[in-house]
């Protein structure tokens, strides 16, 4: 894409078309905290692998290397979009709190997570989801959907039709570490249309937890199984998936050495 600038020569922001002036973080800070501190000392700074197959480690949670950088204005990154950070915040604070059983659950009850505001936090919650496929997309140099757009700029949204999500447990994520501290981006995956917008899909990881997202891409039955939500839900059956079935117990340590 060739990103057209604005007035003021920044890019736009992908959402209003504002001048961008704020960066976005690809992996959440409060994510990084509260699974790794603030600190991290050079042996314990996290990989992160690039498209190219190669790896760095990231020095801390505001690292260069962990910001989409001038993707959204401010007013789209603070006012705009901030519950649905609170939103994704809670969830993923309890994910990580119930890492020791959430491997043998068969749903997630979202009255459990959010308590009576369930109604209004999950579709936050889903919108914090569409914001990060959108600034992903951008990061990949394409266009984002219009209906992206849309969603995070409708007051009171309660049908985020196209864009859907499933969950699903990880099986070998869960071998890897039990504990739920690992956090991951999958390949995002655009799926050409000939006759309309592409679509597109992608995964983000929670610990063993995978968070699915399809934007205008359907399928009969979704892959690994799953509720599929567009909207408020008291609950979501779990898809189960183990990409590895032969691989017992590797270990980030063991990974780490093989490279
Ligand atoms: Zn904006």
């Amino acid at each position: 894409m060739s990103d057209p600038l604005s007035a003021s020569g920044s890019p736009p922001c992908w959402i209003c078309g504002d001048p961008a002036d704020s960066d976005e973080h690809k992996f959440k800070r409060s994510d990084m905290v509260t699974r790794y501190g603030t600190n991290w000392p050079p042996v314990q700074q996290p990989f992160v692998f690039r498209g190219d197959g190669r790896w760095i480690r990231i020095q801390g949670p505001n690292s260069g290397q962990n910001l989409y950088r001038d993707m959204l204005c401010k007013p789209c990154n603070n006012a705009r979009t901030k519950p649905f950070d609170l939103a994704y915040e809670r969830f993923s604070t309890w994910v990580l709190a119930n890492a020791a059983t959430l491997c043998d659950r068969t749903e997630i009850d979202f009255g459990e997570v959010f308590g009576d505001s369930y109604p209004e936090e999950t579709i936050q919650l889903l919108c914090y989801f569409v914001k990060s496929l959108g600034c992903r997309i951008v990061d990949a140099g394409a266009e984002p959907p219009s209906a992206l757009r849309r969603i995070l700029t409708t007051p009171n949204i309660i049908d985020t039709t196209p864009f859907r999500v499933t969950f699903g447990i990880n099986d070998f994520w869960h071998r890897v570490d039990p504990s739920g501290h690992i956090v991951g981006k999958g390949e995002l995956i655009r799926w050409p249309d000939s006759s309309a917008e592409a679509g597109f899909s992608w995964s983000e990881t929670l610990g063993y937890l995978e968070i699915y997202h399809w934007y205008d891409v359907v399928w009969h039955p979704f892959p690994y199984g799953g509720d599929v939500m567009t909207g408020p839900l008291r609950s979501v059956r779990l898809a189960h998936y183990d990409p590895f079935p032969s691989e017992p117990a590797a270990t980030m340590a063991g990974v780490a050495d093989s490279l």
